[in-house]
């Protein structure tokens, strides 16, 4: 058999670690299986790569990794790279545009729990709102809610809804929540128990400054210890059999009916693979669009620009302990400010530098240019007292044309319409942008994708990670 894959990011590598191990347990189906891996980019990693200028490696964006209950993706990361650091989250939402002030007014993460610190209107009116959800009979006969928006206001209220939900959906997804479904949710969005939320609102504000909110103390997310997220794809991808990769390779058409792939290599020679299976981890509408193999298809993205700023120390003592903060507030571009030198060592000489990444979305036609929100940033940064400009010691910035993968209404029907016609002709588009499904669109997810893909062509096994939708007798 032979397995074809485009892109050499978390997915393909996950059928490519698989396929290995296959292989070092001399099995038989494994032993005559072949895999190459076509890339465009010189270098493994795709969205979760690493970039490194002037001494500073930047991620694409914040990525972190977990570790815990997933003990193949951890087996796996640990082979690539051996020296992890443990980092303890510690996130907090600026709600300065609810008191109506300019500079940073931080309270913990997720907003939901934060009800006792909001102002006291707004407390009044979340917490009656809860109140009552808490203590609604479940009317089994109630149509469920038709989108994000009315999710949040069934499951918190319409206060947080307009508080907190509607501007920070905005930033982040750059749609409005009722443009959202809600099947993504599952865990993402959590809920203080009643009496826990009773109990703070009735402190007075001095009291509530010395409390433990009881959330996210112990959650800890997993980071390289050194040269950034990227890292651990590039040494998986040299640990794999370097025959199997072929860089510089522009994937620029799939012929179905032959079962071959086109590319262009790296001087622009146009080469063709042949493939049984074929696993494809880029962008599910462009697959669509080059295969033509059903209309175009109706799912949304947003771009997300990222913009690094490399700082002399010190660390200013409001930020010191966080891992990143979020931003509903519409006057500065990111929606969430990550303290990137607190993960790993990132920067050229951490006793010297700290380093912040900040995130900004923009709907897919917008015409601001990646210069104007660096500089929105920059101003953003000063204003709020996160930075003084003497201290800036380097400025990178890229825009990710696919950003999140937004779960539109409309989203499953589209894509399983989609996997039906490319499953016909053993095309598997998976991971990120070619599963496009965001609930399962984090690296850990990516990689077991990959590794379910070769379970299923080498020996039938139902894929777990990803439901295509698609009603037969191998998978639902
Ligand atoms: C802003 C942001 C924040 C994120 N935060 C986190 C996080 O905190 N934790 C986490 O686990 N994940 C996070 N992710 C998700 C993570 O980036 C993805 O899970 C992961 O990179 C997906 O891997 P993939 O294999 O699906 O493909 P991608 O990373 O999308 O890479 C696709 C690859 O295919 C290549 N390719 C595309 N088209 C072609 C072609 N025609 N020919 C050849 N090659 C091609 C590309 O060059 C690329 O290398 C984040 C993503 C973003 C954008």
């Amino acid at each position: 058999m032979r397995i074809v894959c485009i892109g050499a990011a978390p997915t393909s590598l996950g059928a490519a670690y698989r396929l290995n191990e296959l292989i070092g347990e001399r099995n038989k189906e494994a032993a005559t299986t072949e895999i190459i891996i076509l890339e465009k980019e010189s270098i493994a990693g795709g969205l979760s790569g690493t970039v490194e200028k002037d001494g500073f490696c930047w991620d694409l964006g914040v990525h972190i990794t977990y570790h815990e209950g997933q003990p193949y993706y951890e087996k796996a990361v640990r082979w690539a790279v051996e020296e992890w650091n443990q980092v303890t989250r510690n996130a907090m939402v600026d709600i300065n545009y609810l008191y109506g002030e300019k500079g940073l007014h931080l309270v913990p993460y997720p907003a939901q729990f934060a009800v006792p610190l909001f102002p006291q209107k707004e407390k009044e009116s979340c917490l009656r709102e809860l109140k009552d959800r808490y203590e609604r009979i479940q009317d089994s006969n109630k149509a469920p809610p038709a989108n994000f928006s009315e999710w949040v206001d069934d499951q918190f209220g319409p206060t947080i809804l307009r508080a907190f939900f509607e501007p920070y959906t905005r930033k982040v997804w750059s749609v409005e929540a009722k443009q959202m479904n809600h099947v993504w949710v599952g865990l993402r969005v959590a809920k203080l128990p009643q009496e826990k939320l009773e109990e703070l609102c009735a402190l007075d504000p001095e009291q509530i400054k010395n409390v433990d909110f009881g959330w996210g103390g112990n959650a800890k997310f997993c980071y390289p210890k050194k040269g950034g997220m990227g890292s651990v794809w590039k040494s998986m991808a040299a640990k794999l059999p370097n025959e199997w990769f072929r860089y510089n390779s522009k994937v620029v058409n799939v012929d179905h009916v032959a079962k071959t792939v086109i590319y262009e290599n790296e001087v622009g020679e146009r080469r063709e693979e042949a493939y049984d299976v074929l696993l494809s981890t880029g962008p599910i509408d462009q697959l669509i669009r080059d295969t033509k193999l059903t209309t175009p298809i109706n799912v949304a993205c947003n771009k997300v620009i990222v913009v690094g700023v490399g700082l002399r120390k010190p660390i200013p003592p409001t930020l010191a302990n966080f891992t990143w903060l979020y931003f509903p507030d519409e006057t500065v571009p990111f929606f969430r400010l990550n303290i990137h030198s607190s993960f790993g060592d990132v920067t050229p000489d951490n006793d010297k530098y700290w380093s912040i990444m900040c995130e900004s979305s923009r709907a897919i036609d917008d015409t601001c240019s990646e210069e104007e929100i660096r500089e929105r940033v920059l101003e953003g940064l000063v204003r709020k007292s996160i930075i003084v400009m003497e201290n800036v010691v380097s400025l990178w910035s890229i825009t990710l044309p696919y950003g999140y993968p937004i779960p539109t209404i409309e989203r499953d029907a589209e894509l399983t319409r989609a996997h039906s016609e490319l499953e016909k002709h053993s095309i598997f588009s998976r991971g990120r942008f070619g599963g496009w499904k965001y609930e399962v669109s984090n690296q850990d997810h990516c990689f077991i994708q990959g590794k379910e893909i070769v379970d299923r062509a080498l020996f039938g096994v139902q894929e777990k990670m990803y439901k295509t939708g698609i009603i037969d007798s191998k998978q639902g």
